[in-house]
């Protein structure tokens, strides 16, 4: 199959859809791999490094999309890049479907088969491919939360892990899914003290035995939350309900009980954030302070380390790039119902129940 991968040209995404190791494994599976020119830069890979593993460089977007059958990439198509998708395509993506109508429309007129990286699901209920990308803000909140309890950004200069004779700080874990899991192993290999809350028992049962004496588990009711609030030095906020805005966990008057300088890390302000004070922020200007206490709430954390993230989301998408490359995209979800469950446009129509329901276009 040939497989043309443009570069990302929404504002601020540095990710690429394959990296040159990705690109090895598909040309060595027979594959013919069509970058455009300067793909990879925002992640500092050159032309040359594609070339190196067998992909012809096209000169821009309009030359990728004529000559490809498949298209993989980061983030849903621009306005510009939607006239280039036809039929024949298979699109392999991030969309967010839900909450745009003009792209929906555009994809349903392109008549292209539209595979959205976000509903792909696996054996285990989980979403494979925005996996790696809550690890990512996971991980990532606990050196930004270490970063702003520095005295110089505003914090209560405290060190995370404080030194022999001196506590350490104590950082309140909001959710133990996987981010929140990937911020404690953080936080838990700063030495912090660290807690971690959630309402599904079977998960603090599972955190329990994973961390053991590393961490404490607590049940998240509304006064252990409050508690929590008031004695921590930085919370995180890592819940998800699927399907529905983040519970507002945190209040305006919880704030009022915690120290200056405290910081809280919103991760789940892409559902909405789970404090009542959050808004979303961006990497431009990422924090904001209200009764003394840093709030970090940036909607794109993994877009910070692009790099990581890029190869991280690569990891994940790969295994499903090579069967829809080797079998073709009919096939291989007809082989496999999780794949099939990414399917959100093609021939023209909505496939997908939820992007359907939410846009309220026929299913
Ligand atoms: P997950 O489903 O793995 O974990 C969520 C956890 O929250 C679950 O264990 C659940 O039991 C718990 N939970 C639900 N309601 C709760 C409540 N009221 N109190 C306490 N715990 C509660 O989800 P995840 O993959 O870890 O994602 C967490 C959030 O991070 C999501 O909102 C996701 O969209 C977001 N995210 C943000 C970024 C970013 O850049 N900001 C990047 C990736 C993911």
């Amino acid at each position: 199959m040939r497989i043309g991968v443009p570069r990302e040209i929404k504002n601020h995404e540095y990710r690429v859809g394959l990296t040159p190791p990705s690109v090895a494994e598909l040309v060595a599976a027979g594959h013919e791999v069509l970058m455009e020119s300067g793909a990879g830069g925002g992640i500092d890979f050159e032309d040359a490094d594609y070339v190196a593993v067998g992909a012809q460089i096209l000169p821009d977007a309009p030359a990728v999309f004529a000559a490809a059958d498949m298209i993989v990439k980061v983030k849903e198509p621009q306005p510009q890049e939607v006239p280039l998708i036809e039929p024949r395509h298979t699109l392999f993506t991030y969309l967010h479907l839900a909450a745009e109508p003009a792209l929906t429309d555009g994809l349903i007129k392109s008549g292209a088969t539209c595979i959205a990286y976000e509903t792909v699901t696996s054996p285990t209920r989980n979403l494979p491919l925005l996996k790696p990308m809550s690890e990512v803000a996971g991980r990532m909140s606990v050196q930004v939360g270490a970063h702003y309890l520095e005295k110089e950004p505003g914090g209560r200069g405290v060190l995370l892990g404080g030194v022999p004779g001196v506590a350490p700080a104590r950082v309140a874990i909001l959710g133990g899914g996987v981010a929140g899991i990937n911020a404690a192993q953080m936080a838990t290999g700063l030495r912090a003290d660290v807690t971690i809350y959630d309402i599904n028992n079977d998960r603090l049962a599972e955190l329990d035995m994973h961390f053991g004496s590393q961490i404490k588990t607590a049940y998240a009711s509304k006064s252990a939350v409050e508690a929590a609030v008031a004695r921590a030095h930085l919370v995180i906020g890592a819940v998800l309900v699927p399907g529905a805005a983040a519970p507002k966990l945190v209040t305006r008057e919880m704030l009022k009980t915690m120290k200056r300088g405290s910081v809280l890390v919103d991760i789940a302000i892409d559902q909405g954030g789970c404090f009542e004070t959050s808004h979303p922020t961006t990497h431009d200007d990422p924090v904001y302070e209200i009764d003394g206490v840093t709030h970090y709430c940036v909607a794109n954390m993994p877009g910070a380390v692009a790099r990581t993230s890029a190869f991280a989301l690569n990891n994940a998408t790969l295994p499903f790039v090579l069967a829809i490359a080797n079998k073709g995209a009919a096939q291989a979800m007809a082989d496999d119902s999780h794949l099939a469950n990414g399917l959100n446009v093609s021939e023209g129509k909505v496939r997908h129940q939820a992007v359907a329901e939410a846009l309220n276009l026929p299913f």
